[in-house]
């Protein structure tokens, strides 16, 4: 397979010093799965092109197999070794690494010029034929030219296969150029010679760090890229939202008792009668798994680790930055094994049905309700009570009657900006009955924190008890 690189950029021969590859020298580089070469068919001061040739070695690569490239074997005779695909992503980012990330030593500010640039690729099999190419490349601004190959010339009737030659041109820097089919090759290939794991999802927001969020056809590129895996393509998408900013992150990044709630609420240490509150519940239902479901920075979980009548306890939030701070909080990489084995954080959105919430004794859904948008409630609603029905869920949310309390909270405000509603003792009662009701519940009120005569409680909670379960009822 073949990359080829052209500018007429004047001096064209600048070319060789942002590839960092002499442009009169023949290169061979050693990779793991076979050969890359470059070399300059032409290298002339109005014009200069560079190839990348890329050999792949396919008894090399079944010879050198691990487990994990186990099932190379079954690409052995197929056609890896002809087209571009992830093998050449690897070799871009090895054998033209400091291009790709825009470095050039001797003459910074032409990495950082936007000069006309050409990329011809033979040849790229494209799922989605020449209509995909087009919704890829040119929202980023290439003009594109597609020759599409029968799929056997002796066999016309046959008709087209997947495989095409593919140039695009574009006035950028060669950084860009290079991110882009560093992503975007595999994407049109649409399958992967390595094992996709966390470190490519790394790759994916790092190389598309800058236009992958605001691509329209993000969604589509982003669950190609991760081999439609669907725990990956939802991390990803998730961190691209956050890359858009905060108008649109509907993960409450902000969010968190950790932030301006926390200094309204400290002076009535009300987090932590809270999470008295909610662990006194859990422990009365003589629950041992329990989900601490929109678990933010891990607050209750470090209790409920505390106690040995809950040996499995998962934690799930949709920020994965609020995730990162719990596994800082809870030093999970160093607890000794049998502690940190009971926990688990996993990310996920509470609006979509999740076959990992199911069949736990209990869930914890602390000061969460208030962060959906309200449209979302009901999606929410059957996630939790329908799907996965756990026998006890303890749901705490703000009462709204007691801000009036609060010196510092200007009427009619939230008591922290992420909240999209706070309701009162009888909005919350009204809400929780119904869904019982609905979904074969029963539920107690308590309120929590200290009591005002006729405003009520600062904080106040609900625990439900799926009908016909056997929780204990405190
Ligand atoms: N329960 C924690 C955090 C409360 S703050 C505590 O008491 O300290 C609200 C949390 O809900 C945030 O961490 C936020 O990221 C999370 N959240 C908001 N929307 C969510 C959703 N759709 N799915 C899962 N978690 C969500």
């Amino acid at each position: 397979m073949l990359l080829t690189l052209t500018t007429t950029y004047r001096p064209a021969l600048d070319l060789g010093y942002l590839l960092h590859k002499h442009p009169e020298r023949f290169q061979g580089f050693d990779l793991s799965f076979g050969k890359a070469y470059v070399f300059y068919p032409e290298a002339h001061a109005e014009r200069c092109t560079a190839c990348l040739l890329l050999d792949v070695d396919p008894i090399g690569m079944v010879r050198g197999q691990n487990a994990e490239q186990n099932f190379l074997l079954a690409q052995y005779v197929n056609d890896r070794p002809y087209v571009a695909s992830s093998f050449l992503s690897v070799a871009i980012a090895q054998v033209f690494g400091s291009a790709l990330q825009g470095r050039c030593k001797d003459r910074p500010e032409l990495a950082a010029a936007a000069i006309p640039l050409s990329a011809r690729i033979d040849v790229l099999p494209v799922r989605g034929g020449e209509t995909f190419l087009r919704r890829v490349f040119e929202p980023l601004g290439y003009e594109l030219e597609a020759i599409r190959y029968p799929l056997d010339e002796k066999f016309p009737e046959w008709g087209e296969g997947p495989y095409f030659s593919v140039a695009i041109h574009k006035t950028t820097t060669l950084s860009d150029l290079l991110a882009h089919l560093y992503v975007l090759i595999p994407v049109f290939d649409n399958r992967k010679h390595y094992f996709v794991g966390e470190d490519e999802l790394q790759k994916l927001l790092d190389k598309g760090a800058g236009w992958l969020s605001r691509h329209p056809e993000k969604d589509e590129i982003v669950r190609r890229y991760l081999c439609f895996k669907p725990s990956l393509y939802r991390m990803a998408l998730a961190r691209l939202v956050q890359e858009e900013g905060p108008a649109e992150a509907e993960d409450g990044e902000q969010a968190g008792i950790d932030g301006a709630e926390q200094v309204l609420e400290t002076p009535l240490r009300l987090n932590e009668q809270r999470l008295g509150a909610v662990m006194a519940a859990l422990r009365a239902s003589g629950a041992e798994r329990v989900l601490d479901l929109g678990c933010g920075a891990a607050s209750l979980i470090r209790e409920l680790l505390k106690d040995k009548q809950f040996r499995e306890i998962v934690g799930m939030d949709v920020s994965i930055r609020s995730l990162e701070a719990g596994q800082r909080r809870l030093k999970l990489n160093r607890l000794p094994p049998a502690q940190a084995n009971r926990v688990r954080l996993i990310h996920g959105s509470l609006v979509y049905r999740d076959k990992r919430l199911e069949g736990f004794d209990a869930a914890a859904v602390v000061e969460v309700v208030e962060h959906l948008d309200p449209p979302r409630l009901s999606a929410f609603e059957r996630v939790l009570f329908e799907f996965a029905k756990p026998p006890t869920i303890v749901l705490t949310t703000p009462n709204r009657e007691y801000n009036v309390l609060w010196e510092t909270l200007p009427a009619g405000q939230f008591r922290h900006p992420d909240h999209r509603f706070e309701w009162t003792r009888q909005e919350f009662q009204n809400w929780a009955q119904a869904v019982a009701k609905r979904f074969g519940y029963t539920v107690r009120f308590l309120p929590v924190g200290p009591e005002h005569e006729t405003l009520g409680a600062p904080t106040q909670m609900g625990v439900f008890h799926r009908d016909g379960s056997s929780a204990l009822s405190s």
